[in-house]
C-alpha cells in the first residue's frame, strides 16, 4: 500500500463524527475528531454528526447539545446532522430503533446470530462501545449450537443475540497503522448484535448507521481497533461495502492513563467557560499531531491544506505539564491527571 497518499482510494471521502453523549467531550476527543475532520476535509470530501445515545443508562440529555456546541466552539463543521438534518436523518441512535431491528431480523434469516441466555456483564453493557478496558475474555460458545429460532422457544428467559465469528484472521489496511488483522475467535469470541428486552449493541448500530449515511471513512481513536473485524464482518454479512479505516493514537494524562470524561479540567465546556481562545486550542492540537512546531493560533480549516494521514505522529501523545503550560500560559497548575 502507498502509505503517503491514504486518501488514494476514496477520494473525496465521506466522513463521520459519532460522539457519544456520557460526559462533555475532552481534549482526547477534540484531537480524535480534528484528525477526522481533516482527513474528510483535505480529500475534499464532506462530515456528518451522528450522536451515538443507545446506552441509555449512561446518556446525559444535556449532554447531546452539549456535544455540538463543544464540537463547534471548536470551528469544527459538518453537512449533516442533528441540528442541520440531511438526507440520511434522524441523526441519533435513539432515534433509529426501526432500522436496527430490520437489520436484526436479517441477521437471523442467515443464521448469522443465536439467542445467548449466559449472563455475563458484557451483555449489560453491549450498547456502549468498548474500549480498551471494556474488551473481556473470549466467549466460550455455551449457547452457540441454538439456531436464530430457538428464540421461541425461550419464553420470557431473556437473551442477548450474538453473532458466529470465523477462527479466522479479520484483515483490513489501516489508514494509520497499516495493514492489521484480528482472530475474533482468540479476541471476545461471538459478539453480541442487540439484547431481547433491547437495547441495540454499539457493533450492530455503528456498521447499519455508517451504511445508511454512506460513510467511507472512519476516522477514531485506537482503541476501538478491535470493533472494527467485528464491524467488518457485519458490513459482509449485510452484503454492504465497508468503509475505510483508520485509528489514531490516543491521549494520556500525566499520569500515563487515558484521558477520562470525569475529569473536569480537561473538558471542553470547562475550556470553553474559562474564556480559553478555541483557535489557541486548535492550534495546540495541530503540533500535537505533528503538523507544526509551535502553537500557531488557527481554526481547522487553516490545517486542511497541510494535512495527511500519513503525516500525522503515529505516538501517543501525553499531556505534560509543559503542554498544559503552552495551551493555557504560564502560572497554571499541573496538567491533567487522567483516571
Ligand atoms: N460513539 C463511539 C464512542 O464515543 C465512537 C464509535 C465510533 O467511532 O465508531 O466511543
Amino acid at each position: 500500500m502507498d502509505r503517503t497518499d491514504p486518501h488514494h482510494r476514496h477520494r473525496p471521502a465521506r466522513g463521520r463524527l459519532a460522539p457519544s453523549p456520557t460526559g462533555g467531550l475532552h481534549l482526547g476527543h477534540a484531537r480524535t475528531f480534528l484528525a477526522a475532520w481533516l482527513a474528510a476535509r483535505a480529500s475534499g470530501g464532506s462530515l456528518l454528526i451522528r450522536i451515538e445515545d443507545l446506552d441509555a443508562s449512561r446518556t446525559r440529555g444535556e449532554a447531546k447539545a452539549g456535544c455540538l456546541i463543544d464540537l463547534s466552539w471548536l470551528g469544527l463543521d459538518w453537512d449533516e446532522g442533528p441540528d442541520i438534518g440531511g438526507p440520511s436523518a434522524p441523526y441519533v441512535q435513539s432515534e433509529r430503533l426501526a432500522t436496527y431491528a430490520d437489520a436484526l431480523e436479517r441477521l437471523k434469516e442467515r443464521e448469522c446470530v443465536y439467542p445467548c441466555t449466559c449472563t455475563r456483564a458484557d451483555i449489560a453493557r453491549a450498547a456502549s462501545a468498548p474500549h480498551l478496558e471494556d474488551e473481556g475474555p473470549v466467549y466460550p460458545g455455551t449457547c452457540a449450537s441454538r439456531s436464530a429460532a430457538d428464540a421461541e422457544s425461550l419464553g420470557d428467559r431473556p437473551f442477548a443475540w450474538r453473532f458466529r465469528v470465523p477462527a479466522e484472521p479479520i484483515g483490513w489496511d489501516d489508514l494509520v497503522i497499516g495493514p492489521t488483522s484480528i482472530d475474533l475467535s482468540r479476541a471476545g469470541g461471538d459478539f453480541i448484535v442487540a439484547r431481547s428486552s433491547g437495547p441495540f449493541a454499539y457493533q450492530l448500530a455503528v456498521v447499519v448507521d455508517d451504511a445508511a449515511m454512506g460513510v467511507t471513512q472512519v476516522i477514531r481513536g485506537d482503541d476501538l481497533v478491535a470493533s472494527t473485524p467485528r464491524q467488518i464482518l457485519l458490513f459482509e454479512a449485510f452484503g454492504l461495502p465497508r468503509p475505510e479505516f483508520g485509528h489514531v493514537p490516543l491521549v494520556f494524562g500525566a499520569d500515563g492513563r487515558r484521558l477520562a470524561k470525569r475529569d473536569g479540567s480537561i473538558k471542553l465546556g470547562t475550556l470553553r467557560e474559562s474564556g480559553l481562545d478555541p483557535r489557541r486550542l486548535i492550534g495546540w492540537l495541530a503540533k500535537s499531531w505533528g503538523l507544526a512546531e509551535e502553537v500557531i493560533p488557527s481554526t481547522p480549516g487553516d490545517w486542511v491544506s497541510r494535512f495527511s494521514l500519513a503525516r500525522l505522529s503515529r505516538e501517543p501523545w501525553t499531556v505534560s505539564a509543559e503542554a498544559w503550560q503552552e495551551l493555557l500560559g504560564p502560572g497554571v497548575i499541573g496538567p491533567p491527571q487522567a483516571g
